[in-house]
């Protein structure tokens, strides 16, 4: 169903983030390369190299060295400053840190490489006059954790740091969300459509079962993860 229930009311606090990563509650992190990235990797890169992807709410995420020894340039915005510093020093990769003038108590630490740029702040603080544009957008654990009520605010950012014709790669998740507060939240396909359907092809790649022992501790009796490729063609 469509129905989001009581999640729609539901506000995590950038105070509430920065706490999980200060106490390592961060049972969304993996270790492992996200088996759906590896398996549409083409259908993100469209064969070219070279390419600015753009990871939002990174985290820590792997992926992102992972795409930048490739060769492409990786940009990721994350609140938290102690999991920016854990991704370079958990990969062994020297950084530095400056300050982002255009954003009060903004930094960006950008390995010494050049090619992995990471903003330290939230992101309705970035716009495509400060980070650019981009080519691809890897999206997992992101959407799905921004706050029901600023979804919208979101995906009119996404849509304005998106270049024409780049491909944008969402994961969603999927389960009963009258039995688990989120995050991650529950995003319905109606609203993906809502959402980013007036700028964006939108196309369900796959649909894959993830549940575990985590989701029957939280009360749940299924759990999907759902794969979007979204094409900007406005
Ligand atoms: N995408 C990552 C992290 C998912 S958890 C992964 O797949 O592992 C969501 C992350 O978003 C957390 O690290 C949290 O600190 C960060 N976050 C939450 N709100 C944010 C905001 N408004 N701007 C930037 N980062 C935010």
């Amino acid at each position: 169903g469509s129905n989001i229930g009581s999640q729609k009311e539901r506000v995590v606090t950038e105070e509430e983030w920065l706490q999980k990563w200060e106490v390592g509650n961060i049972g969304f992190h993996k270790e492992q390369r996200h088996p759906l990235l590896q398996k549409y990797l083409d259908v993100l890169l469209n064969g070219k190299s070279g390419l600015r992807i753009f990871f939002p709410l990174c985290g820590k995420a792997v992926e992102m060295k992972w795409l930048a020894d490739m060769g492409h340039n990786v940009v990721g915005v994350e609140v938290s400053e102690q999991a920016l510093k854990d991704f370079f020093s958990e990969h062994s990769l020297p950084y530095c840190e400056e300050p982002v003038p255009e954003i009060s108590g903004g930094k960006m630490f950008q390995s010494t490489s050049g090619n992995i740029s990471l903003y330290c702040c939230s992101i309705y603080d970035l716009s495509s006059s400060i980070v650019g544009k981009f080519d691809g957008v890897w999206d997992r654990g992101a959407l799905v954790a921004v706050n029901p009520c600023d979804r919208q605010r979101y995906a009119s950012l996404m849509i304005n740091l998106m270049e024409k014709n780049s491909s944008y790669l969402l994961v969603t998740v999927s389960y009963d969300p009258n039995k688990h507060k989120g995050p991650p939240f529950y995003v319905p396909e109606s609203e993906i459509k809502s959402l980013f359907g007036s700028c964006c092809e939108i196309q369900c790649l796959e649909k894959v079962d993830d549940f575990s022992e985590k989701h029957k501790q939280w009360g749940l009796d299924y759990f999907l993860e759902v794969l979007y490729m979204l094409k900007f063609v406005a």
